[in-house]
């Protein structure tokens, strides 16, 4: 449904400085693949290591490595549903654990994904799949969460519920680890500057680069869903996501789990909630 890239500024937007800035990038697709299929598998001969939530498919890549994935993956998948107040569901075990498959480098994860080569990963909601490459910075703390909360939000939700693209983006940024304070200056210097983008507006965006400046955005999302969950708490946000999955408007359904007499009490309350940061 959606592809969207996250440079963090206007001249960082060409694919080849992307890899090195900041904010990896990070390409998210609903529903998407054109790539995962039994083929693609079984003419790769993937090696595969489980653990409780995921299945690693990796060739030519070390075995140091690959634990070290289970494990960072296995760390996050617990500290996501916690911080979203989902604890409580199961998503990934046994049959329906995630897969993850981990390419040698960047030269053959765009072969055979197909990817332009600014892609840092690919997900597919659908078929809980992230595909991916060693050696990147940023995979560990900002990729992979990134990735990964992208599917369980939908997976909650519901695949099909029609939301702002902040809402999505914004919930998986809120669980990246090195990227998120950046994030969050940002959005502070642009509400002090004034120069930040009115909620209202944030909700039309469908596609950054063509409305407003990508790390704009990615750092007003993130912040938002920051907010809610660090100052309403995870409680209201599981409130929010079954009023989501229910089929409630998002807008009705953001005022009432969290309580805001209306749209402008709501951004007020998150630009007082970012200036007190930091
Ligand atoms: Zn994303």
């Amino acid at each position: 449904m959606a592809i969207s890239g996250e440079p963090q500024t206007e001249n960082q937007r060409k694919p080849v400085t992307f890899i090195n800035s900041i904010f990896p990038l990070v390409i998210f697709i609903f529903g998407f693949f054109p790539v995962i299929s039994q083929a693609d598998i079984t003419k790769s001969s993937w090696q595969t290591n489980k653990s409780q939530h995921f299945i690693i498919y990796h060739q030519g890549v070390q075995p140091a490595l690959v634990d070290d994935l289970i494990s960072k993956a296995e760390f996050y998948y617990n500290s996501i549903v916690d911080d979203l107040g989902y604890r409580r569901f199961d998503f990934w075990s046994w049959d329906n654990r995630a897969k993850i498959y981990l390419y040698r480098d960047a030269g053959e994860f765009q072969r055979e994904t197909q990817n332009s080569s600014w892609a840092g990963a690919v997900v597919s909601v659908n078929s809980r799949v992230i595909k991916t490459y060693v050696g990147q910075s940023g995979f560990f703390d900002s990729i992979l969460p990134h990735e990964m909360t992208h599917i369980i939000f939908r997976e909650f939700i519901g695949k099909n519920i029609q939301l702002p693209l902040w809402i999505d983006e914004g919930v998986a940024s809120s669980q990246e680890q090195s990227n998120l304070n950046l994030r969050l200056q940002k959005a502070k210097e642009l509400i002090k500057q004034n120069k930040y983008v009115e909620l209202n507006a944030l909700s039309g965006v469908v596609k950054p680069d063509d409305n407003m400046e990508p790390g704009v955005f990615y750092s007003e999302a993130a912040s938002v869903i920051v907010f809610l969950l660090r100052e309403k708490g995870k409680e209201d946000f599981l409130r929010f996501s079954r009023m989501l999955r229910d089929g409630t408007d998002w807008k009705k359904a953001l005022l009432k789990s969290f309580n805001f007499i209306n749209f402008q009490d709501f951004e007020a309350e998150w630009k007082n909630f970012v200036l007190q940061q930091y």
